[in-house]
């Protein structure tokens, strides 16, 4: 399985579509989900090339699950919430929909369920989660 450069995260990389940045380093972006299951429902991805877990080095992956855990805590204080719910699917039958590797990260609140996949989420809101996110980190 090769990688398709002109995928969608790969673009965000390049700059040619925009995205609502929470957190970047050398070797890894997060950004928020323009389709949130849950409020706050962020993504992290390699700066570098690959698909998915199974291709991904082992730098990529510990790069990508120190950030994880970093935003996935400021996240977890941002909004508000008692838990997180990571997620990562790799190939179209395992649930990957953007074939670059990444990671979904849900806040979670006590007794509310994740929404459904595939809304457009409201921008305004995305925004203001993204704000809150952004200022834990830097806290
Ligand atoms: P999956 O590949 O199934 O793990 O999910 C891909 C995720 O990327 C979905 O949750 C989409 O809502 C999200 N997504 C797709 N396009 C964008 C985009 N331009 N900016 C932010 N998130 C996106």
């Amino acid at each position: 399985m090769s990688y398709d450069p002109e995928n969608i995260f790969a673009k965000i990389l390049r700059g040619e579509i925009p995205c609502e940045k929470i957190f970047e380093d050398d070797e890894t972006l997060a950004f928020m989900d323009i389709m949130p299951r849950s409020k706050g429902h962020c993504l992290v991805i390699p700066k570098t090339r690959c698909r998915n877990m199974l291709d991904a080095t082992p730098k990529q992956l510990s790069a990508c699950i120190t950030t994880v855990q970093r935003v996935a805590q400021a996240a977890k204080t941002a909004m508000g919430a008692q838990g997180i719910t990571i997620q990562q699917f790799n190939e179209a039958a395992g649930g990957q929909e953007v074939l670059h590797l990444h990671y979904h990260i849900h806040p979670r609140h006590e007794g509310v369920p994740m929404g459904p996949a595939g809304q457009m989420g409201d921008f305004g809101e995305i925004k203001a989660h993204a704000e809150k996110i952004r200022a834990a980190l830097e806290s």
